[in-house]
């Protein structure tokens, strides 16, 4: 092994997941092959029992779980999954333990995307939503619980509007009513936050952004801390009594702590079917191997970049967590002591028009859908992955029609302000 359950976090980025044994490749090697060979149909047979190894690459790849091990043992987690989209991998982190006629309560400061899976889509199959402002009090948040309700979710920061969730205010209600928290940690990642130290259960990520880093590759990941106590209540039969679907199969019982992850894989993957490419993964694998050094220099390029719009006359508003300015710098000194994201946002004077014209101007930002990777990039998300939602949903969400969003860069932090420094100019 290269590292040790004590090694540094930054060695587990570079060593974790593919343990090559004597005379194998040093890199994890793509393993682009949609099935295995086996001596005999009874050797076959165990695996349709659910013993260790790999069948059909639909359920299990020997590239992808290099990735998802490697990824698990970044959050801390005893097991984690790759799925083919961060989409895939919230849809997945609910769906597994929820159905028809069961309800879950989610921060509204979320992900637009996350946003419509959970008040439209999942409503259409049954699942009903509350969304509650993550600021009120746990007795108002309280109160949106139901009998029915199976799960909480929430955002470690969010996308866009980068409020830092109060991961052990959020774990304590969903405690208190005997469900696990899900929190999608893609804007920190690992590196800043760890949402397990702070109560959370399942870690969900869209590795499409820091993660995999360079705009490349779309994909997700589920990793369970492997904590919470499926047993306590009889609210989740999918793990604690047996799939037909599986010749009597109990997931919980059968598989201990990584009974949540293999039903992912046997059920949820078997039956859905987003799995990632083994190739897709391996530039992934790549991605990650440099996410500490990354992240960092996201996190200080961000804040130089924050202090600079902070006291431009022709910006509005800034809003970056790492502000002391910022309504969640408590809260982001608490679970993000070491930087928190290379995202801002904020509104230029004049609103939606001259945000517009300033993001003509820029020449090294580019305008993209994407967030989250090497290259300073802008969006205005009311006007794209918001738009979708009314103004009062927009509002909720923590968006205003007003607000830029733009991702730092790994570049020279001079040209990046130099860049903003003109478009500002121009308007
Ligand atoms: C992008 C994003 C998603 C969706 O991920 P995809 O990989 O685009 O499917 C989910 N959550 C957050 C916080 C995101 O930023």
């Amino acid at each position: 092994m290269g590292y040790n359950p004590d090694s540094a976090i930054e060695t587990k980025c570079v060593q974790a997941g593919w343990q090559p044994k004597n005379g194998e490749p040093r890199v994890l090697p793509i393993y682009e092959s949609t099935t295995y060979k086996y001596d005999t149909s009874a050797e076959m047979a165990k695996l349709f029992d659910l013993e260790p190894g790999y069948m059909y690459t639909r359920l299990a790849n020997p590239t992808n779980d290099a990735v998802a091990n490697k990824i698990a043992c970044l959050e801390g987690g005893v097991g984690a999954v790759l799925t083919s989209s961060g989409q895939a991998a919230n849809f997945f982190a609910l769906i597994n333990i929820l159905g028809a006629g069961d309800h879950i309560v989610s921060s509204a400061t979320i992900y637009g995307g996350t946003f419509n899976l959970l008040n439209v889509t999942m409503r259409k199959i049954g699942v009903d939503v509350t969304f509650v402002d993550p600021r009120a009090s746990e007795e108002e948040i309280n109160a949106a619980f139901r009998d029915n309700t199976k799960a909480m979710f929430g955002e470690t920061i969010a996308n866009p509007s980068l409020d830092v969730l109060d991961i052990e205010k959020f774990a304590k209600i969903a405690h208190s009513h005997g469900v696990p928290l899900i929190v999608d940690n893609t804007f920190p990642t690992p590196i800043n936050c760890r949402p397990f130290e702070f109560g959370a259960d399942i870690v969900t990520h869209s590795t499409t952004k820091y993660m995999e880093g360079h705009a490349s590759t779309i994909g997700g990941c589920v990793v369970d801390s492997g904590n919470f106590d499926w047993y306590q209540n009889d609210k989740f039969p999918g793990l604690t009594t047996p799939d037909e679907s599986y010749h009597g199969v109990t997931y919980a019982k059968d598989f201990g702590k990584n009974g949540y992850i293999v039903k992912i894989v046997a059920q949820l993957l078997r039956d859905y079917g987003p799995t990632p490419s083994p190739f897709n993964s391996f530039l992934l694998n790549i991605g990650l191997e440099s996410l500490a050094v990354r992240v960092e220099r996201h996190c200080e390029n961000a804040q130089k970049v924050a202090e600079y719009l902070e006291k431009n006359d022709k910006i509005a508003w800034v809003n970056y967590p790492g502000l002391k300015s910022s309504k969640d710098y408590e809260l982001a000194k608490k679970y993000l002591p070491h930087g928190t994201c290379g995202v801002i946002s904020f509104g230029v004077k004049g609103g939606r028009e001259k945000a517009e014209q300033f993001m003509n101007s820029l020449k090294l930002a580019a305008i993209v859908t994407h967030v989250a990777d090497a290259r300073t990039c802008v969006l205005h998300p009311a006007s794209s992955t918001h738009r979708q939602l009314s103004d009062e949903e927009l509002t909720e969400c923590g968006v205003t029609p007003d607000l830029v969003r733009l991702s730092v860069g790994i570049e020279n932090v001079n040209d990046i302000i130099a860049d903003i420094e003109n478009a500002l100019k121009a308007i």
